[in-house]
This record gives structure tokens, sequence and C-alpha cells, in this order.
């Protein structure tokens, strides 16, 4: 028996979660535990199951997020692996309630699985979506390996350098990931302060984000999509390095035809 049988859309969903955990490991993105993902499943959980009993008590988020009273989530556990998710979602991640107080939550799944110790700093994001309006369901963090090399260079910090670079690689990168990378400076992980710095790169106009020597943070409609603008930044890092491989600088497209991209495509930047 799973909390998944006969709920079709909720499977559907924790499905595809499973199927971008096993993509994760595959490219070499995902060691160990490394790497989160929480998705806001609220949409798809009925009355039956709101009034299901909670396997474990109420635990403390460690923050009040008063966006998320009412809502499910499905989070990756603590110290739990891509590759195992991959196989068996819910023996690897759990689904949990918020409850009306906004601070604490409580388990509602097959199994109780702790959830990843990032949760406030994730949840601290969908709040922040959720108050924006916004129809981002899904978050992501992964080691993406060309792309966190490319933060080991201060050229590379710098706002919207590497964005440009990426962009200029080949078309689909801009039209995939259409408002670039975000950078956020090296900080402490699992931090407030890298939670916080992360919102406000989301909040300066970036769906994906850099964290400086450890790795990504994505946000989009469903995991799925924020996967995909991951991997066609990480195919363009990979262009680059295959040039420099080859011993010459890429041109890259050229301003021109990049506006022509944006012009023909409505790309926002
Ligand atoms: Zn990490």
């Amino acid at each position: 028996m799973s909390i998944l049988d006969n709920r079709p859309a909720l499977k559907a969903g924790i499905d595809k979660v499973a199927e971008v955990a096993g993509y994760l490991w595959m490219k070499g993105w995902a060691e160990r535990n490394g790497g989160n993902i929480t998705v806001n499943v609220t949409e798809w959980v009925d009355d039956r199951m709101r009034a299901m009993p909670a396997i474990t008590g109420a635990l403390a988020i460690g923050k009040t997020l008063p966006q998320l009273k009412g809502c499910w989530f499905y989070c990756k556990g603590t110290g739990k692996r891509m590759r195992d998710l991959a196989r068996d979602p819910m023996a690897n991640g759990s689904i949990i309630r918020i409850l009306d107080d906004c601070a604490h939550y409580e388990i509602v799944a097959d199994e109780p699985v702790a959830p990843t110790s990032e949760l406030p700093s994730h949840l601290s994001v969908h709040d922040y979506l959720l108050a924006k309006g916004s129809p981002y369901r899904a978050s992501l963090h992964t080691h993406p390996i060309e792309l966190v090399a490319l933060t080991h260079s201060k050229k590379w910090m710098e706002k919207d350098v590497a964005t440009r670079m990426l962009w200029s690689m080949i078309p689909e990168t801009k039209a995939f990931c259409p408002r670039g990378l975000g950078m956020v400076p090296y900080m402490l992980p699992s931090s407030v302060e890298l939670a916080d710095a992360t919102i406000r790169a989301l909040d300066d106009d970036y769906d994906v984000v850099m964290w400086e020597k450890h790795g990504i943070f994505a946000v989009d409609t469903d995991i799925m999509s924020a996967f995909d603008q991951v991997d066609v930044l990480n195919k363009s890092a990979q262009i680059y390095i295959s040039a420099k491989n080859m011993g010459f600088e890429p041109d890259g497209m050229t301003d021109a035809q990049m506006k022509e991209l944006s012009d023909a495509f409505g790309l926002p930047k």
C-alpha cells in the first residue's frame, strides 16, 4: 500500500521527480547524497488525503512561512541518495503537510523519512514564489560539473558574464533558459544567508542561480522543466570547454544574433 495508490496525478508528479533524480545521477551531478528536490504537490492532494492522520508528530520548519498554510510538498529525505530516490521515491523522500501555524509540518506518507536538512531554505523559496504569484512549483539543487568549474574563476562570477557566454554557445540555451544564470558568492551550505541570497537572485529575475564553488539552484513550473534549464546551461559550458580543449577561444554567437533570437521567440532578455 502506498499513499500514491489511486492518485494518478500525484503518482505521475512523484514519478517525474524519480525520473529527474535518475538523470542527475547519470550525469554525475549527484555524488553520494548531493542535491535536493522539493515539489509543491498541493494541487494533487485530494480530500481523502487531507483527512489522513500524519505518521509523525508536528516538526518545526525553523521558520514561519505564511504563504505555505495548507500546502503539501514532496521532499527528498535527509542523507538519501538521488540514485536510490530514482528507484524508490517514497523510501527516499516523503510528503509533508504544512500546519496552520505555518511554522511546523507533519509527514503524511508511506514511511517517516525525515526531509532534507535544506528544508527551511527550499520552503523559503516556495513561500517567496507563492507570495509573488509565480506558477513555479518545483525547486532543484544539484552539482553540474562544468558549471561549478566555471565558478572557480572570479571572471565568471561577475554579473551576467557567464550568462552571455553560455547563451552564445548554442541558440537553445537562450531560448530554454531565457532569464540566464544568477550568481551567488560562496556561502556556508544550508545557511540562512545562502537561502536569502538565493531568493534575492531569483527576485533579480533569474530562474537559475549558481552557488560559487558548490552547485546550482533552479526553479520552474515542474521538476522536469527545472532540470531542463540546468541541462541546457551545462551543455553550453561543455561546448565552451570542448572548444578550449581544441586549443581556441570559441567565437560565440554575436550580440546581433542573440537579439534576433530574442525578437523571434519573444524572450524576456
Ligand atoms: Zn549541494
